[in-house]
């Protein structure tokens, strides 16, 4: 077996795991771990798909993606951007997670650098190392409303970095980067030759602040590749579909990389998310409404509890608690919120150093869901308050 592919990433789920477990068994386990829309996916876009395997689409793809739905793509980014995109800058991936992987493939390479700011998703750890390059990581600190600062960037700079990694909306921390660091990270890109890759899977996701894409400022179009899926957006995670926008000599490289590694996606998945791109639909809205009410519910329960504190996140199905004051590490604290009050969250170390004395909320369940697992956070909390030697067991 290779030595690139490995690294720790899955063993941050195993808390998902066993609650799944337990919840299977018929134990009344809330879980906050996972970051998938508890919402179908609307029902047009489903019927769409169905219509299109009746009618037949079980053959192969374009390679790169149906040029209709690459239009489409094309056509959606343009406007939210300024720029003029065409479908030939657009590659049709298996989710962004697809995306991500490809892209890195692209442009890294043994012995090259990539700068990613963390708390981090889990899977970027992963697919650097599986392209023989090096994650360095810059901090995004709690106390600086895990934001990251360009000078941090900067510092982290060599002769070696051939990219930086951006995520904004963040998983795990819901914030969004303003347009002055942006801009300033887009000046270090410009006068470092890096390539950007922005992961906005989280952009329609915001909570009223405007999500912002790197690639529409000066100077940025042919150096930033932009990723974006509809798991998020569309309740669509299962479908697989995602895609990457970028300058012309890199769509040809993930061409090439497509022909050998995917041979296009699912035809009939394409027709759905053609649909999906193109319809104007109520339930997009009334997901948006639902995340921003649990968001906002959530928040507020733990503000009551004594002893955490909570970063209200500007976008995004996530919230990060801070919980350094039960003295606890985010591992211990995760395992004895799950083993003896029933709750499942990531603890905050799977996401990078900064996430340490964190856990991670998921807002993909019921309201409902959100207010038990607050009350059983609550007295969690209270029993450590009133068993120290629970937490000389646990140091962080
Ligand atoms: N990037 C981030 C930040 C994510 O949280 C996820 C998982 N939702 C992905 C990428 C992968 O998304 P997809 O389902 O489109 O592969
Ligand atoms: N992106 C989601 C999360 O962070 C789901 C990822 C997964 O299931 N691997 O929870």
């Amino acid at each position: 077996l290779t030595t690139r592919i490995g690294g720790d990433a899955a063993n941050a789920w195993q808390i998902l795991y066993r609650a799944a477990a337990r919840q299977k068994a018929g134990e009344d386990v809330v879980i906050l771990a996972v970051g998938d829309p508890d919402f179908d996916t609307p029902q047009s876009i489903v019927d769409t798909a169905v219509t299109s395997l009746l009618a037949g689409d079980t053959h192969y793809a374009d390679v790169v993606g149906d040029v209709e739905l690459r239009s489409i793509i094309a056509e959606r980014h343009s406007k939210a951007t300024g720029l003029n995109v065409d479908q030939d800058q657009v590659v049709v991936m298996n989710g962004a997670q697809c995306a991500l992987y490809a892209a890195a493939q692209c442009i890294l390479e043994p012995g090259s650098e990539i700068i990613i700011p963390e708390p981090m998703y889990t899977t970027y750890a992963a697919l650097v190392g599986a392209t023989g390059a090096k994650v360095v990581n810059v901090p995004m600190r709690p106390e600086n409303g895990f934001q990251v600062l360009p000078e941090d960037i900067e510092a982290a700079i060599s002769d070696k970095t051939r990219a930086i990694l951006l995520n904004s909306p963040s998983n795990p921390t819901g914030a969004m980067l303003p347009r002055d660091t942006l801009v300033a990270i887009a000046r270090l890109c410009q006068q470092h030759d890096l390539w950007l890759i922005s992961d906005e899977v989280y952009s329609t996701v915001s909570y009223g602040k405007e999500h912002i894409s790197p690639c529409g400022l000066p100077g940025m179009a042919e150096r930033t590749i932009t990723i974006n899926s509809l798991s998020k957006s569309h309740a669509m995670t299962g479908w697989r579909l995602g895609w990457v926008v970028g300058p012309t000599a890199l769509t040809e490289h993930l061409g090439n990389l497509a022909l050998c590694m995917l041979f296009g996606s699912p035809t009939f998945i394409q027709e759905a998310a053609k649909k999906a791109l193109t319809s104007e639909l109520p339930e997009l809205d009334a997901m948006k409404q639902a995340y921003r009410l649990r968001r906002d519910t959530l928040y507020s329960h733990l503000q009551k509890i004594d002893g955490i504190h909570c970063h209200l996140p500007e976008a995004g199905m996530f919230l990060m608690v801070d919980i350094r004051s039960t003295g606890l590490s985010s591992q211990a604290f995760a395992e004895l919120l799950l083993d003896q009050f029933d709750v499942a969250a990531l603890p905050g170390h799977a996401f990078g150093p900064s996430g340490e004395g964190h856990i991670r909320l998921s807002l993909a369940v019921p309201e409902e869901e959100l207010i038990k697992a607050s009350k059983r956070l609550a007295a969690c909390i209270e029993h450590l308050r009133q068993s120290p030697e629970a937490q000389d067991q646990g140091q962080a």
